[in-house]
């Protein structure tokens, strides 16, 4: 099996280096990733510069987007990978911040390339990443053909993992999901610069669900379970097309 690594915190990422661990000894990896972190990049593509590529050790550094990085390995390098993984993503992607996140947009990148593609993030602390590495060994690998298994991933779909920063004894299992509301209070915050200028700082802190929904994704994370979430991309708002249609028509 050819997989393809890939993240959006960077080349260097612990993230990245513990999802090399969770997929040792299953098949051939090759790291494709960003030279700097680029969370929050979404699906961003690179099109009025030139993209630089290093190779590095098992595979290549490229100083553009998650979403660059997986075009450069299909249509530069014309590797053929099996899947594509997204990750270890250091913080979680869950709700709404789907629609920013890099390491989604490369796995959803890898999908509209052909291949079946996989988004992991650790929501929270990177002393967890040990605990995520034999998540995703697991996930992948324990049970043949459950999550690895290009016909589960239709066409235009990605599965979207996103595991509790918890001790492993702590993790209550795993929960087939669909996206929450991710809200965030205090996103923007003012601050003055040593010149004295004022500048922004965009964060703020997620706001917890109030429901116990577990099949909702950050409600199910925030009860430690791991959340698997199928995503698509076809965004079309379907069930608002026959009442548009109709009042084309009257119009
Ligand atoms: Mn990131």
């Amino acid at each position: 099996m050819k997989l393809l690594l890939v993240n959006d915190d960077g080349i260097f990422a612990p993230g990245l280096v513990a999802l090399r661990e969770s997929v040792e000894n299953h098949g051939e990896a090759t790291v494709i990733a960003p030279h700097q972190e680029r969370s929050g990049m979404s699906q961003a593509i690179t099109v009025n510069a030139p993209l630089r590529l290093t190779e590095v050790e098992n595979g290549y550094m490229l100083d553009g987007t998650p979403a660059d990085c997986v075009k450069m390995a299909i249509q530069g390098l014309h590797l053929t990978p099996d899947f594509i993984l997204s990750g270890i993503n250091l913080g979680s992607n869950l709700g709404w911040d789907v629609l920013y996140s890099g390491t989604v947009a490369a796995a959803l990148e890898g999908v509209l390339q052909g291949v079946p593609s996989l988004a992991f993030s650790l929501c929270g602390a990177a002393g967890y990443f040990s605990v995520a590495v034999d998540i995703v060994n697991e996930l992948l690998f324990h049970q043949p053909g459950f999550l690895v298994r290009p016909e589960l991933l239709p066409e235009a779909g990605v599965l979207n993992i996103n595991i509790p920063a918890l001790p492993r004894a702590k993790i209550k299992g795993v929960r087939i999901t669909r996206l929450g509301v991710r809200n965030y209070a205090g996103v923007m915050q003012r601050r003055e610069d040593p010149r004295g200028n004022d500048y922004y700082w965009m964060g703020g802190e997620p706001v917890l669900p109030d429901s116990k929904e577990l099949d909702i994704d950050l409600v199910a994370v925030e009860h430690g379970y791991i959340s698997i979430t199928p995503l698509k991309f076809d965004t079309t708002y379907h069930e608002l097309i026959p009442e548009l249609k109709e009042r084309i028509e009257q119009a």
